[in-house]
């Protein structure tokens, strides 16, 4: 499998717009990639069980900042402080929301 990498990032409103270098452009729902968030405060590292409560994330919720993480995943700093999430590349992309992908 060719290595992804993000030619570009756009982080907008409610949603992050990522250009693949394979062509894709992929389309996220701020929130929804915040509730995916695997980190070891918002997943049980043993059970996996996701600790999260959705009601204390807000609808509003977007992304301040990203950063790189190596050359294979990607972090972000959400609006609600939350920072510590680091998402592989190719687990975003099976997140993907574009009219292709169509993921809900
Ligand atoms: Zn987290
Ligand atoms: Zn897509």
């Amino acid at each position: 499998m060719e290595n992804l990498s993000i030619t570009d990032i756009k982080l907008l409103q409610s949603h992050i717009s990522i250009t693949w270098n394979n062509g894709h452009t992929s389309i996220f729902s701020s929130r929804k990639i915040r509730l995916n968030c695997k980190c070891a405060q918002c997943v049980d590292e043993i059970t996996q069980e996701n600790l999260i409560d959705e009601t204390t994330i807000s609808e509003i919720l977007y992304a301040e900042d990203h950063l790189i993480v190596g050359k294979y995943a990607i972090q972000f700093l959400w609006s609600d402080g939350h920072s510590t999430g680091i998402y592989p590349f190719d687990t975003l992309l099976k997140l993907c929301q574009c009219q292709i992908c169509n993921n809900q």
